[in-house]
């Protein structure tokens, strides 16, 4: 069988090569309009490719988000919901169904499943988080320790595995932890951005007037949750066994150091603490991105280009200052928002603005592949709306889980976004949220505000939501949370 439809060319089960980052914004890719940064190489791969426009993480943090890559199934169906616990990889996943359709599987780099990979032929993992630099690498012959810039030690494993002899199509994942918090930007981008002010985003200095009470209380603040030291590496260096590595780190931020404590002295600390955040989160999407051309030139060199799909994605969106906050688990669109962009041979460059979920990637991979999808799989291929463009869903869903004891006191919730609305329920809080997008797209002026004209939409939208969690065979329990609301 061939794929004649994605492609200019005919492919016959083509390799898949994705590319998975940790936390990169959609704000922080040219492609997607950036206002502060370039990201020549995934511009490149989105000219020859698909970008979806409006991509969601269903539950925006690590861990879930690749376990929802790999089974194809919402946290509430794979039974991964949080960071904290260990991935069931006894489960069907995509790996292991692309092995069983004849392919050779492939995963390096960041994992943060705790279980060891399942369905994988070769897996080179970062242990836990993993340090940016000399990490420590855990494969299926042990714990070993690797050198240089993590990016990089990532890129060099996935470029062993491109160039080695394939007798089989191969998938393999490059999980890049890069640019997860704390920031530490590899040697190569440390001249990048030094004399660059980055303009605010609208909501950086917000009153959360209307938002839920959450959002008030939350600890995500660029003001007042980073720490200079642990966070901005304000006089601190990060602990790696090169010294030309330090050295130049050294001669960047004495310079940055002094700069910082220049710009304090107007008072302005969340304003300082921005412009230093942003420099060091993208220095490291800049190596992110070095790592994309990379893969790419060296597909090419290989001779592999004409059958080989090339996807970049990260597991969910990040705040780069909008309203004020770093990090991501909320279902605002910094954070729930995700990058994808899946290129193949001789496809034309094409925008995609259906909604899509990172739910979907799993069996997308599965109809290029032509394998067997496991029906249990709650997504949806996207090559239909690669060729046709047109709408998959009338919603996508969201299901955040993680204890408000947390780190970030990020409130649960459930939620529903289609063309226009968004509404999102803060289930242990008993809050809602209401926003359109169409006029509102810096959700800054919530719609449940007891307005009578607007009771037919806020009664429409909980009924559609009540519909989604059914559909998504979501648990009774939490069903039952959002119908008692309304009592
Ligand atoms: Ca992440």
């Amino acid at each position: 069988m061939i794929l004649p439809v994605v492609a200019g060319l005919p492919m016959v089960r083509p390799n898949i090569v994705l590319i998975f980052s940790d936390d990169h914004a959609r704000q922080a890719i040219s492609a997607y309009g950036s206002r502060v940064n370039q990201t020549p190489n995934i511009d490149r791969l989105a000219r020859n490719g698909a970008l979806f426009e409006r991509n969601y993480t269903s539950n925006p943090i690590c861990a879930p988000s690749r376990a929802t890559l790999l089974t194809g199934k919402y946290s509430h169906v794979n039974g991964h919901k949080d960071n904290a616990s260990a991935f069931n990889g006894a489960q069907s996943n995509v790996a292991k169904l692309l092995q069983a359709g004849g392919y050779e599987t492939a995963w390096i780099g960041k994992w943060h499943l705790v279980s060891d990979p399942t369905g994988f032929n070769h897996w080179e993992i970062l242990r836990g988080q993993g340090e940016y630099y000399d990490p420590t690498i855990l494969s299926a012959s042990g714990v070993s320790k690797a050198t240089g810039y993590t990016s990089e030690v990532i890129t060099e494993k996935a470029l062993s595995f491109l160039k080695k002899p394939h007798d089989k199509p191969f998938f393999m994942v490059v999980g890049h932890k890069a640019p997860h918090r704390p920031w530490v930007p590899g040697p190569n981008s440390l001249s990048m951005f030094k004399d660059t002010r980055f303009p605010e985003p609208k909501t950086l200095r917000t009153d959360y007037a209307t938002l839920a009470s959450g959002a008030r209380t939350v600890s995500m603040g660029i003001e007042k949750t980073l720490k200079p030291q642990a966070d901005l590496y304000v006089g601190k260096a990060p602990v790696t066994s090169i010294p030309e590595y330090l050295a130049k780190w050294s001669e960047t931020y004495s310079r940055e150091d002094r700069d910082y404590a220049e710009s304090l002295k107007s008072g302005d600390l969340l304003g300082a603490n921005y412009q230093r955040y942003m420099r060091h989160y993208l220095r490291c999407v800049q190596d992110v991105d070095t790592s994309v051309g990379q893969l790419m030139d060296a597909i090419k060199d290989a001779r592999l280009d004409k059958n080989t799909i090339i996807i970049y994605a990260s597991d969910q969106g990040f705040f780069l200052g909008e309203k004020g906050w770093f990090d991501k688990r909320w279902f605002y669109e910094p954070s729930s928002g995700t990058p994808l962009v899946i290129s193949a041979p001789g496809m034309k460059a094409r925008r995609v603005k259906t909604l899509t979920e990172n739910v979907d990637i799993a069996p997308t991979l599965l109809d290029f592949a032509q394998c067997a999808v496991d029906p249990e799989m709650q997504g949806i291929s996207l090559v239909p709306a690669m060729q046709t463009g047109k709408g998959l869903r009338g919603y996508a869903y969201g299901h955040f889980y993680e204890n408000n004891d947390g780190e970030h006191k990020v409130p649960k919730y459930v939620s529903i976004v289609g063309d226009r609305y968004k509404l999102i329920y803060y289930y242990e809080l008993r809050e809602w949220e209401l926003f359109d997008l169409k006029t509102d797209p810096d959700e800054s002026k919530n719609l449940w505000d007891g307005s009578p004209a607007l009771e037919p939409l806020r009664k429409r939208m909980v009924q559609d939501l009540i519909s989604k969690m059914r559909q998504v065979r979501e648990e009774v329990s939490v069903i039952n949370s959002v119908r008692e609301s309304l009592r």
